[in-house]
């Protein structure tokens, strides 16, 4: 991608109404532009980023069996009846709307009710289990305080994943897979030092569930680390006495590290809770009927990204882990160089690389500089008259800032 032909641009200064880092950055660098609060459009260089990362997540829940599907937004009222869940007292962040013939519709804050409705044409005996179908889908949430930028959306990206298992047994086996896989998705990202399986209140079901935190400054919750090694944490709303016993943890609150944290994800057992609601069953071998047990696995995509900004950024701007980086190479050609430069473009993109090449005619090589710095991609490669005389050009590291001179024709080794 040429510079000249993207059309967002970076700014020069950061935008007033938001306080958050993660906002801050993006929209300076161009990569999302925000239309309300907590609801922000994703320009060229945002989408290339949600996309890498959906694809890892994607990668992960295919490797374990899911089978990827795509619901519908617009919801019916009377599936959300039969939980309990259309009552804006039991669920305070709907977005309702309605048809011209004023029937009431909402606008899917999650998905169970739904799903579950689906699969009732879908699973009638044991053969038919265990199934794990999602989704990267959008969610409309009317949230009450959007100030986090893309960690708090009125309306943003989920991946949901459900589980359909035949018992509790099957389920907890699937359950406890998710924990390293969920765990491998944020490795991946460059989160996995960070990031701390937590124990935290599990809903109507069951007693407990596992956020998954990663320590931030800029997190809404407070977690105690219990087990360094083992990555495991309580969420603070829920320390007590109990969950120490539950787990036989061998420790003391006052001796336990705290910090702030975001929750990119998280993972529930809902039992029998809508399979009953909903009347689910599954025939059994022996002819019996059961209802189906079951589970679900989300992480917010928006808030994963906004999560890397935070951990990720020094004061000259964004560094991308590689695995999301919008491009692999910030290619940057100075003055008087455009056609070594458009060659070295076209050889890498020849050899498979993603590039963007800042090949603006008119614009100072610190401006060049700058905003490649601000954008992010971990590798620049910088062309200019003064190198390229003996047949060099200069590798900077985005993160360390250290600067290489290397000869044009190694450069295709060293990437
Ligand atoms: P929170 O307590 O932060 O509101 P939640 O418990 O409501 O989160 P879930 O309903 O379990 O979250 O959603 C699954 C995942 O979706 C969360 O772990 C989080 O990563 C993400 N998520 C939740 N709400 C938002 C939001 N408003 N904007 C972006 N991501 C979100
Ligand atoms: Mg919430």
């Amino acid at each position: 991608m040429k510079f000249t032909q993207l059309f967002s641009k970076t700014k020069k200064d950061s935008p007033k109404d938001e306080v958050s880092k993660n906002a801050q950055l993006l929209i300076k660098a161009g990569y999302i532009h925000k239309e309300l609060a907590g609801v922000y459009t994703y320009l060229p260089l945002g989408l290339r980023v949600i996309n890498k990362i959906s694809n890892i997540i994607r990668e992960e829940m295919n490797k374990v069996g899911g089978q990827e599907i795509l619901m519908t937004v617009l919801q019916d009222k009377g599936l959300w009846e039969k939980t309990g869940r259309w009552n804006d007292d039991v669920v305070d962040d709907w977005f309702k709307t309605k048809l011209k013939n004023d029937t009431e519709l909402g606008l899917g804050f999650t998905h169970e009710e739904p799903l579950v409705n689906l699969m009732k044409n879908h699973i009638n005996s044991y053969k038919d289990l265990p199934i794990y179908p999602y989704q990267i889908q959008t969610k409309f949430r009317n949230e009450l305080r959007a100030k986090s930028g893309l960690m708090r959306g009125r309306e943003f990206l989920m991946k949901d994943m459900y589980s359909f298992s035949k018992d509790k047994e099957e389920h907890e086996a699937f359950y406890e897979k998710m924990k390293g896989v969920y765990m491998n998705i944020f490795n991946k990202l460059g989160l996995g030092d960070k990031t701390y399986i937590t124990i935290s209140s599990g809903g109507s079901f069951s007693k407990y569930s596992y956020e998954f935190q990663t320590m931030s400054e800029a997190g809404e919750d407070i977690i105690y680390i219990i087990d360094q090694e083992k990555k495991l944490a309580i969420n603070k709303d829920d320390f007590n006495e109990e969950i120490i016993k539950d787990f036989n943890l061998e420790i003391k609150k006052e001796n336990l590290i705290s910090s702030k944290s975001i929750e990119i994800g998280d993972i529930y057992s809902l039992g029998f809770k809508y399979s009953e609601a909903m009347n689910l069953k599954y025939t059994t071998k022996d002819g019996e009927d059961k209802f189906v047990y079951m589970g679900c696995y989300g992480i917010g995509i928006p808030r994963l990204m906004g999560a890397v900004v935070e951990s990720n950024s020094d004061d000259k701007g964004i560094v991308w882990p590689k695995e999301i980086s919008p491009f692999d190479i910030h290619l940057i050609g100075l003055d008087k160089v455009a056609d070594t430069s458009n060659k070295i473009y076209d050889g890498l993109i020849e050899r498979g690389f993603s590039v963007l090449y800042d090949d603006r005619a008119d614009t100072s090589a610190g401006i060049k500089f700058n905003d490649a710095d601000l954008i992010g991609i971990p590798i620049q490669i910088i062309i200019g008259e003064k190198k390229l005389k003996n047949n060099e050009l200069e590798m900077k590291d985005r993160k360390t800032q250290e600067i290489k001179t290397v000869s044009v024709d190694s450069l295709y080794d060293l990437l």
